[in-house]
């Protein structure tokens, strides 16, 4: 009886040392988990951020240069921002960021992804688009957030919070670079911000599709 009283006090100990370590390797693994997401998850909006949004456009873009698939990206920049901070205090701006974020995914299809570009801009990555079937997407996100009806009291006259957006693709046989689509995409969103705003340009739009344009 006694050998086996041993037996079991040792078995219990081991048997708690195996809890323990389990519990660690969770703790372990929920830590890395967040370091992880706070280095590519934007803290404000809630959505992946600039770093994120390069390495899937890396990913994709060697993808499709092997593949000869396709890819679009739109850039979403928020219309009289500066005004609507001015206006409504930085909170609220922040409030309307994350607002923006939020409808513009809720907008996208499985395998679209949004980020977080920086200030009050996002990126559309829409794999396997091209530039019209993107620039359909884009006008669905574009809708997204004017359906929102936020008021935005700083326009002249007043009206509701609205993005302009420009998009761009890769055809997958082009010798583009993914930072020449987000240039083309950049300025295809300048022309629409040009034309009015609240809408989408397309990069072959632009006269010509012309490269100095
Ligand atoms: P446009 O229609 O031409 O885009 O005009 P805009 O006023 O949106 O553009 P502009 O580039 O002049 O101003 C962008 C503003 O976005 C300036 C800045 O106050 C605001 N902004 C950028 N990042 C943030 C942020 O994180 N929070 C808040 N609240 N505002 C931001
Ligand atoms: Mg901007
Ligand atoms: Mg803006």
């Amino acid at each position: 009886p006694n050998e086996l009283q041993l037996r079991l006090i040792c078995a219990r100990r081991i048997t708690a040392l195996h809890l323990k370590i389990e519990r660690q390797q969770e703790e372990l693994e929920r830590l890395n988990r967040s370091y992880y997401e706070d280095g590519r998850i934007d803290q404000l909006t809630g959505i992946g951020n600039r770093r994120m949004m390069e390495e899937d456009l890396d990913r994709i873009h060697a993808q499709v240069v092997r593949y000869g698939h396709r890819y679009a990206v739109v850039l979403f920049d928020i219309d009289y921002f500066k005004k609507y901070n001015d206006t409504c205090g930085h909170p609220a701006g922040d409030e309307t960021l994350r607002a923006v974020a939020a409808a513009l995914k809720a907008g996208g299809r499985k395998g679209d992804v949004i980020y977080h570009y920086g200030g009050e801009e996002f990126l559309a990555l829409l794999p396997g688009q091209n530039e019209a079937t993107g620039l359909v997407a884009a006008e669905r996100l574009r809708q997204q957030v004017e359906a929102m009806m936020l008021p935005h009291p700083g326009k002249t006259p007043p009206g509701m919070v609205t993005v302009s957006g420009g998009i761009a693709s890769h055809g997958g046989d082009e010798d583009k670079s993914a930072t020449e689509i987000i240039e083309r995409a950049d300025r295809s969103l300048y022309r629409a911000k040009e034309s009015g705003r609240n809408q989408v340009k397309a990069w072959s739009q632009l006269s010509n599709g012309n490269e100095d344009e």
